[in-house]
């Protein structure tokens, strides 16, 4: 998507660690047109199946997802990342790998808004080493919903998610795929543009 990759390299900036900071419009301060045209542009490449419901994950995924969903008309549950132990059993549960912030915790999704005969597309900001999208994944096949699709912002394709996604047989579809970054010149290269 080219006006997302355009502003990838106007205002993205590379960080150590493999860290693409782009919260001057994804994910801290949010640019609501161009969520509104990354939402049209995930509806025109999942036209062809079936949505009922977009699953996401706190924090950064929960804006995203909604105005995308605005395009599906459908309702957006998002993952709770858990903080206490003290978990009730009517809910789906599942471990996830903080590529951020290096630790293990537990995400949860009630059972009363995911489950059999639901048709669930996957939403994220970025997909990494594919932790996050895997532990959703998990919580929609514990609940018995049908997980048509992952769309993912920005994949950073030097990281393995990707791979492992598709891998599993998971259809995604990334709207810019990072092939590589260099803190030291600032430069970005996209998948499709080398
Ligand atoms: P994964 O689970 O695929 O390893 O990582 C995905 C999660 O980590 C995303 O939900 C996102 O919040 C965070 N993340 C991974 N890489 C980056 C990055 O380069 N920049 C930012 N801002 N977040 C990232």
């Amino acid at each position: 998507m080219q006006l997302l990759k355009d502003r990838i390299r106007k205002d993205g900036k590379i960080k150590g660690g493999n860290v693409l900071k782009v919260d001057s419009f994804l994910n801290h301060q949010m640019d609501i047109k161009l969520f509104g045209e990354i939402g049209k542009e995930f509806k025109r490449r999942f036209a062809d199946v079936e949505v009922n419901k977009i699953l996401t994950i706190e924090a950064s995924g929960i804006g995203i997802a909604c105005v995308v969903a605005q395009y599906f008309d459908v309702p957006v549950v998002f993952a709770k990342k858990n903080k206490t132990k003290n978990i009730a059993g009517d809910v789906y549960t599942s471990q996830v790998e903080s590529f951020t912030h290096g630790r293990v915790y537990d995400i949860m999704v009630s059972k009363e808004f995911l489950g059999e005969g639901d048709k669930v597309l996957l939403i994220d900001d970025f997909l990494a080493n594919g932790k996050a999208l895997e532990g959703l994944a998990a919580l929609v096949k514990d609940s018995g919903a049908e997980l048509v699709g992952a769309g993912i912002v920005i994949e950073k394709g030097f990281q393995v998610g990707g791979d492992n996604i598709r891998r599993q047989g998971i259809r995604l579809e990334s709207l810019a795929i990072v092939e590589s970054m260099d803190e030291e010149t600032g430069t970005i290269v996209f998948r499709g543009d080398e």
